[in-house]
């Protein structure tokens, strides 16, 4: 039995990741600010001796007592509808928090789980990305304080390595929905579901032709953990490689709630990427790891979670 500490471990990925490990029979301690998680995504874990809450922003620390064997950093605005209101935030948290966690996993000597992102590839030239490739951003648009917080907390986690040897492992985390999204999430998938079965309009963004691969959050936290267990350091693309339009991903949902909602266009965000789509021939290779899971059964899942909450 290990003790994790999951910072970020309210949020959609992050408290996932909580309820598989006390599944396996670990221990958490969960380190949130609830920036943008929820509790009630931990309900059925506080009152367990295994599971430990503190109410903390990491960027200040985690004030973390007692054993640590592995430390998994979630914490991060990650939705674009969250980091656009949260800009400062998602920088500090991405710089500030990200060292506090490789502080308390250097501390421990233990190893520091990063979650990054696809997005440090921006809008990619590159297609499909492979973790060689080193992305088409912009540093100062809309998306920079989330593109960037993250390009940055790869490196000081590098630099971490190179310097005082931190046991690094760094994940770069695909678009990836499921169960406990939060209803007013705003990203596509949890958007689109909430619309159809409320019977509301679909808002596609732009006309629908940029791609996206959803990864089911079961596979990616299946991942994500082969990883923090492994001694890859990475980056690893940890995603699904089946890729989709924004139209028909709207298709496919209308038809699995069997909704009567109309798709209407809103503007496209500002430097949205046009297209993604993971190579995880790494992740293959050195975790043996890939998605079991495809969309279609993915959305069916998510559905049913959704339903009684809409
Ligand atoms: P989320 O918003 O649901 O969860 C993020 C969690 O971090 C929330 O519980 C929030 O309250 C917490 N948090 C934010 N700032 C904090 C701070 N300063 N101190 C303490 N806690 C803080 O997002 P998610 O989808 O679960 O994403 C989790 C991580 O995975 C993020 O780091 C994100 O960048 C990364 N990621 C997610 C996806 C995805 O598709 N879900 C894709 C790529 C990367
Ligand atoms: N999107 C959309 N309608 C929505 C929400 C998002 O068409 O209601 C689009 C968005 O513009 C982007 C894609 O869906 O092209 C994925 O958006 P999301 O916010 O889920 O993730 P990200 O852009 O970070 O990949």
């Amino acid at each position: 039995m290990k003790r994790y500490v999951v910072a970020g471990g309210a949020g959609f990925v992050g408290s996932n990741a909580c309820l598989e490990l006390i599944r396996r029979g670990h221990r958490v301690v969960c380190v949130d600010n609830l920036a943008t998680g929820s509790l009630d995504n931990l309900d059925s874990l506080l009152d367990s001796d295994r599971f430990e809450f503190i109410e903390s922003d990491v960027s200040v620390g985690l004030a973390v007592k007692g054993a640590v064997d592995a430390v998994l950093n979630f914490a991060s605005p990650a939705s674009p509808k969250h980091y656009f209101r949260l800009p400062i935030e998602t920088l500090d948290v991405g710089s500030l928090g990200t060292r506090r966690c490789i502080e308390l996993a250097l501390a421990h000597d233990v190893p520091m789980l990063l979650a990054s992102t696809s997005e440090v590839y921006g809008d990619p030239l590159q297609h499909p990305q492979t973790e060689d490739y080193w992305g088409n951003v912009n540093p100062v648009g809309v998306r920079s304080v989330y593109d960037e917080a993250k390009r940055f907390a790869e490196a000081l986690t590098m630099a971490f390595v190179r310097e005082h040897g931190l046991k690094a492992r760094i994940a770069r985390i695909f678009n990836t929905y499921g169960p406990r999204m939060n209803v007013d999430d705003g990203r596509v998938v949890s958007n689109f579901i909430v619309q159809a079965l409320r019977g509301e309009p679909i808002t596609i963004y732009g006309d629908g032709s940029q791609t996206r691969s959803f990864c089911f959050v079961d596979d990616e936290v299946r991942g994500l953990l082969a990883l923090a267990d492994s001694d890859v350091v990475g980056p690893i693309n940890i995603g699904n490689p089946g890729e989709f339009t924004v139209t028909e991903l709207a298709g496919l949902v209308v038809e699995l709630t069997g909704s009567a909602s109309e798709v209407i266009h809103h503007a496209l965000p500002e430097d949205d990427p046009t297209q993604r789509r993971p190579d995880i021939t790494r992740a293959r290779e050195q975790l043996g790891w890939e998605p079991m899971i495809d969309l279609a059964e993915g959305l069916r899942r998510t559905i049913d979670w959704f339903r009684p909450l809409v």
